[in-house]
Formats: C-alpha cells, sequence, structure tokens
C-alpha cells in the first residue's frame, strides 16, 4: 500500500505536479474503481424519470460506505446520511439522468443504449450533460469523507438528484420533504462539468449563475382563407412575423441593459399548404433571465406586445394572441451564495493550487439545483464548474479558434479520469473546509 502510495506520489510528481496533497494520494488510489463506475454509468444512462438502475447503483455505494440510505425519494431520489456527531449538516448533489441523444464520440466505451421515442422513432440516450462524472465524484467524495471521519464533525447528506434535464427532479425532491423528513442542510453544494475549462481545473461564479428558465407558447390567431384573397383574411402567419421581430425589442429597449435578458423563439409552426392562409400559428420561446422582476417584466411584455399587433391588425379580443407560460417547467435562477462560494473556493485554492482555480463566469443556461436555495429554510448554496476539456485538446482549441463540443453534444467526452479526481479533490475538500470552518 506504501509503496503504491509512493509510485501515485511520483507520477503526479512527473505529471508536473509541485508536489501531491495528501488528498490527491488517496484520491488517486480510489481512481481504478471510480473509473469503472464511471464507464458502467457511462454505457447505462437512463433518461429524466427513468433512473431506476442508476439510482439503485447509488444507493448500493452509499450503502456499502456506511450511509442510512433512502430511495425513490421525489421519483429516483436517493438519500445517504453520515452523522458524525455534533455539527453542521453539509448536502452535496449529484444529478442521475441522461439525454436522448445518439453518442458519436468514437470512443470504445461510447453508450449504445437507444430508447423509442413518443413518436415511435429509435433514438440513442447518452450521458451528454456530464451527470455520469458528478455521480462518479460525489461516491468519490462520499469515500474519502467516510474514511477521513476522525478529520469533521456534523453530517454528510449526499443527494442523488434524478431528472434534472427536464427541471423535475429537484422540485419533486423537496416536495417530498428533503429537509424536512431527512436534515435540513447548512450548505448545499454541487458541481457541473464544464466544456469550456480544461480538466484539472475548476471554476466558482459567486453570485448569479444560471438563469431563470421559461418555456412560453404563443398561440397567434387569425382568419384563414384563400391565399389569393388576403384582403378577407387576417393572416396569422404575417402577424406572427410581426410579433417575432417585435420581441426583439423587449431586451434591446424595454429592459435595463444592466440586466441580462434573453428571449429565444425557438419554434415557429402555422400554415398547410402555398395557397392557403392559417387561421392559426404557433410559437414556442424560451426565456432567461437572473432577477425574478426581469423575468416577470418579459412575460408582461409578451402579452401587451403580441396583443397590440393583433389589434393593430384590427383582431378583437377574442383573437388576441394566447401566451401560456408553463410554469410547471420553470426553473429559477441559480444564486450562489458568495460568502459560501469564498470558502469553498478558499478550499479549492488550497487543495488544487491558485492556477488550477478561475473565476466562474454566469450562464444563461438552467439547472434546477438554484431551487435548493429557495426553499423557506433559505439555506446557502453553490454550484461550482468542474472542467472536463482533456488539456490538451483544449490548448489546440484555444491555438487553432476551433470549436469544442458542448455540453448535450453527441461529441462531448470529456476526459473523465481527470475529471472526477479533480472533482472528488475538489468537493472533499470543500465540505471538509465547510465542517470545520467555526
Ligand atoms: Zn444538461
Ligand atoms: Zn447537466
Amino acid at each position: 500500500m506504501r509503496a503504491d502510495k509512493f509510485i501515485l506520489a511520483s507520477l503526479a510528481l512527473t505529471a508536473g505536479l509541485a508536489s501531491a496533497t495528501e488528498l490527491q494520494q488517496t484520491v488517486l488510489t480510489d481512481l481504478p474503481s471510480l473509473n469503472s463506475l464511471y464507464l458502467h454509468l457511462h454505457q447505462n444512462p437512463e433518461l429524466s424519470y427513468q433512473e431506476k438502475h442508476t439510482s439503485a447503483r447509488l444507493a448500493k455505494e452509499m450503502r456499502a460506505l456506511g450511509f442510512e440510505v433512502s430511495e425513490n425519494v421525489g421519483g429516483f431520489g436517493v438519500v445517504g446520511l453520515l452523522k458524525n456527531g455534533k455539527g453542521p449538516t453539509v448536502m452535496l448533489r449529484a444529478d442521475m439522468d441522461a439525454l436522448p441523444i445518439t453518442e458519436q464520440t468514437g470512443k470504445s466505451y461510447a453508450s449504445t443504449v437507444t430508447v423509442q421515442d413518443k413518436s415511435g422513432n429509435t433514438v440513442g440516450v447518452m450521458h451528454g450533460c456530464g451527470h455520469d462524472i458528478h455521480m462518479t465524484s460525489l461516491i468519490g467524495t462520499a469515500k474519502q469523507l467516510a474514511d477521513r471521519r476522525e478529520q469533521w464533525q456534523g453530517t454528510l447528506m449526499l443527494v442523488a438528484q434524478p431528472a434534472e434535464e427536464v427541471g423535475g427532479g429537484a422540485k419533486a425532491m423537496l416536495a417530498q420533504g428533503l429537509f424536512t423528513q431527512f436534515a435540513k442542510p447548512d450548505h448545499v453544494l454541487g458541481l457541473h462539468v464544464s466544456a469550456a475549462i480544461p480538466a484539472g481545473k475548476v471554476a466558482v461564479a459567486p453570485g448569479y449563475a444560471m438563469a431563470n428558465v421559461d418555456s412560453v407558447d404563443v398561440i397567434v390567431k387569425g382568419k384563414g382563407g384563400h391565399g389569393a384573397y388576403p384582403h378577407t383574411t387576417v393572416d396569422p402567419v404575417v402577424l406572427a412575423s410581426r410579433i417575432v421581430l417585435a420581441l426583439q425589442t423587449i431586451t434591446a429597449r424595454e429592459i435595463s441593459p444592466l440586466e441580462p435578458s434573453v428571449i429565444t423563439v425557438g419554434s415557429i409552426h402555422g400554415g398547410s399548404k402555398h395557397n392557403i392562409i392559417s387561421n392559426e400559428v404557433k410559437l414556442q420561446l424560451t426565456l432567461r433571465s437572473y432577477n425574478p422582476e426581469v423575468r416577470d417584466q418579459q412575460i408582461a411584455k409578451i402579452k401587451r406586445l403580441s396583443a397590440g399587433i393583433a389589434m393593430s391588425a384590427g383582431l378583437t379580443e377574442a383573437f388576441f394572441p394566447e401566451v401560456i407560460v408553463h410554469e410547471s417547467e420553470s426553473i429559477p435562477s441559480t444564486y450562489n451564495d458568495p460568502a459560501l462560494a469564498g470558502h469553498v473556493e478558499q478550499a479549492f485554492v488550497s487543495e488544487l493550487g491558485a492556477e488550477n482555480v478561475e473565476k466562474g463566469q454566469p450562464v444563461m443556461a438552467g439547472e434546477d439545483f438554484g431551487l435548493y436555495g429557495r426553499t423557506e429554510e433559505n439555506v446557502p448554496i453553490t454550484l461550482f464548474w468542474l472542467g472536463g476539456v482533456e488539456p490538451n485538446r483544449y490548448a489546440a482549441a484555444m491555438k487553432s479558434g476551433s470549436q469544442l463540443p458542448s455540453l448535450h453534444s453527441s461529441k462531448f467526452a470529456p476526459d473523465y479520469p481527470l475529471a472526477i479526481e479533480t472533482g472528488v479533490r475538489a468537493m472533499t475538500s470543500g465540505a471538509l473546509h465547510l465542517f470545520n470552518q467555526d
């Protein structure tokens, strides 16, 4: 064992590190079994709300480490508790679901799993958002903290969350009493793989880190007829086109330039044939913001502008566009508590070195992680970025200016051994810091 550790430390040294930390040495010892857990999860991906085998595997791993485990919390959610005396409760969260993407990474370990979609087409299933890295890092961290019980006191709470990609899992786990039936955390920590940061590094963005996400339909109504007699109709294709252009002025002209806002029309459908003016056109929008007030403004302005355009075409109120906000799919922004983010950043710097800890950039993508910080318990949360790109590949892309595959791309293939090693070191050092800060 000692000899192994010596070899690993020497490996770390030859890899260019000044000196391997004690934590790094033990993580490197665990890495072969973590890599095989990763490969198992990667090759057996399950879609949102279907994480049956994934959650069972995680529950098994947690039990083997001595955690009290509860399954089927808010769907396939798993909660693991390790009580280790008096002290704070630190919650670590990983999400479990994969995406309907056919993997095209060309890797020998690529997923070959397929499912039938709603229309009966066969689609591939892939961990295209790196949730397999998140789960493996969670288990690796659990092992480290279970092995180091003499270094901390309190309760370690592991949360394996289902259905992140559809914005349903955190909501369901909280609704089933995550903070009331299990434990009320004092700090919540999560990580997300980044497809824009090299593996070996992490990034922390204090404050708003991820956006409010809303899905909105606008049903534009008209009065259909023959394409040769437009004057006898109210053409909803023309109305919808005017609405799409007018929507661009909301962010540009009506919302403070100091407040981030995105309104994207992702889908427009209407009509059936060249010479028929239809009765209806359907728009599907995604709205992004940080500030909840901006989110409310976006929705109110979409209603006002689209009604105004319908009115200017001579339509009466019964024919004004219908604006439907899919409230059940809405996700609030993720606000990283600045004090908590500062604490974990400090821990990351001492474990990984300042050169491996970047200032995170806020993004307009969404994550239901933000919900853990928006309950009445008002728990401070922080989600940090874990670099995923193979370092040489990253350097080459920076040099040539070529695009790296993004998250949700069929070609996204993280440098999993280095990302997992770094994820476990970051999570473990962050948790130890939080347990010992008072
Ligand atoms: Zn995703
Ligand atoms: Zn994700």
